[in-house]
């Protein structure tokens, strides 16, 4: 397989470190929200990734941090805390709201498919680990203390700009309007590693450390939950392009002057989703999540199928016309399916199984070509092939696309299996509907009689209500 490598900026053969082996690292969310489908975008996209890697027999271990401490509303060190925010957006503690947020962001991904990583840690779990790189770090003379504050030191670094050409007298941090330059950084790039002159008063959380009470900084996190989970050499980092500078080039820095060598080999960039006004951000305010898109009537999937029509290297643009656009194509490729499922006669046809399958694994052998990928989908179900095979094919390609193939052409067999309900049932059912939610119980259970009169049955469930024709 060739992969994009943000490191030299060229598709380059994925070739692990260990034959057969991935180490893999996914920066995870910063739990003071809910997830946006922008966020969700690059999770999706780097579990295609994962899948496919796993389908091309390789054994992948992944790991993921939530972040729950340290992350600024600057991707620098300035700014408010982003946890203390949510916190106090909702009356709640810093805690309480990484716990609530920590299960949101998973409940979203399961509903889009996307597997868990093999480990999750979150950052207030690991200070110790933190504390004992930074010392490492101060040992080595990487990092310095000033105002209270550790620092890494990046005039220490042949190279610090990794990902791009920046120079240093271009770099936003520190001279952003309103901003105020951290006159303690020796070099303009240097960042924190350990805060103790917490500049919120109200800080919740905070530890023990040799330098003092305080809290880590964000970019420290990610190296460290990394090496202690998967070793000083890691094959893959993946997140947003917007963490490529400055959190992934911090990640770096930092690794690489702890371990005293190269730390990671590919790094796996997924680009922006936008709205007409520009990238989806959760401290915009004004952003999208998968209950919305329920809310709305589209099923989490259709997210799904939406986001591997498009390269992960490119923008992609959310706007409800293109989603529509994608939840009709969706609709009508498992209606497609939905026959197949009942013509399961014969046997697989091997040579058109390899033919059909090879379209599949180039595409995604190609930088990981999804949209590709789903176009192989279309191919097979466009051959002479039988439906033994075509089903077989499709149940493979699903365990990388995760698109529910099967599993939702089923469904709609079983939807368009369901006798229509007349308008005079359901015109009652609302009525008792109302009558049950202003506890009117007598007139709930008068308007359930007649539904049965009229040869129906009506129950309540935890899906919400279910009414079908009485058994004769
Ligand atoms: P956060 O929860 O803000 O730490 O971000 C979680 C992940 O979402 C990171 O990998 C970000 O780079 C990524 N991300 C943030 N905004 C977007 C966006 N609009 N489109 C795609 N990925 C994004
Ligand atoms: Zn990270």
């Amino acid at each position: 397989m060739q992969i994009y490598n943000s490191l030299s900026r060229k598709k380059e053969d994925f070739i692990p470190r260990e034959a057969g082996k991935v180490s893999m690292y996914t920066c995870g969310p910063t739990v003071y929200h809910y997830a946006h489908i922008g966020n969700l975008r690059s999770y999706i996209m780097e579990d295609v990734l994962e899948k496919y890697l796993r389908f091309t027999g390789l054994d992948v271990k992944r790991v993921m941090n939530i972040t729950d401490v340290g992350h600024l509303t600057s991707d620098g060190d300035t700014g408010d805390d982003k946890m203390l925010k949510g916190a106090k957006r909702e009356h709640k503690t810093v805690m309480e709201i990484a716990k609530f947020y920590t299960d949101a962001f998973f409940a979203d991904c399961a509903k889009l498919n996307i597997k868990t990583p093999d480990a999750v840690v979150p950052a207030t779990s690991y200070i110790d680990e933190f504390i004992r790189v930074i010392s490492s770090l101060m040992e080595k003379g990487y990092a310095y203390e000033a105002g209270g504050n550790i620092y890494f030191d990046t005039g220490k670094l042949d190279k610090y700009y990794v990902f791009n050409d920046f120079k240093e007298e271009d770099l936003a941090v520190g001279v952003r309007e309103g901003v105020e330059e951290d006159s303690n950084k020796r070099n303009k790039a240097d960042f924190v590693l350990w805060f103790t002159k917490s500049k919120f008063d109200d800080q919740e959380l905070k530890w023990d450390s040799p330098w003092g009470v305080g809290y880590p900084g964000w970019h420290i996190e990610c190296s460290c939950i990394s090496m202690k989970n998967l070793g000083e050499y890691l094959d893959l980092h993946c997140g947003g392009i917007d963490n490529a500078f400055p959190h992934h080039t911090n990640e770096i820095a930092q690794s690489e002057a702890y371990l005293g060598h190269e730390w990671c080999n590919y790094w796996f960039h997924v680009h922006h989703l936008n709205t007409n006004s520009g990238k989806m951000s959760k401290s915009s305010g004004e952003f999208l999540t998968v209950s919305l898109l329920e809310e709305k009537g589209y099923a989490p999937l259709v997210y799904r199928f939406f986001c591997l029509q498009s390269h992960y290297r490119k923008n992609l643009v959310f706007s409800w016309e293109n989603l529509d656009n994608a939840k009709v194509t969706y609709g009508k490729l498992i209606a497609k399916i939905a026959p197949l499922l009942s013509d399961k006669g014969g046997d697989i046809d091997k040579p058109e199984f390899e033919r059909l399958m090879s379209g599949f694994t180039s595409a995604l052998d190609n930088d990981l070509n999804t949209a590709l990928a789903v176009t192989a989908v279309y191919d097979v179900l466009k051959s002479q092939s039988n439906a033994a095979t075509k089903l077989a094919l499709l149940k493979e390609f699903d365990k990388v696309l995760g698109l529910d193939l099967i599993g939702a052409a089923e469904k709609s067999l079983e939807v368009s299996e369901t006798p229509e309900i007349p308008a005079e049932v359901m015109e009652l059912a609302e009525q008792r509907k109302t009558a049950r939610k202003e506890k009117n119980f007598a007139l709930a259970d008068e308007l359930r009689d007649k539904i049965t009169a009229l040869g129906y049955e009506i129950k309540e469930t935890r899906q919400g209500t279910e009414i079908k024709p009485l058994e004769s």
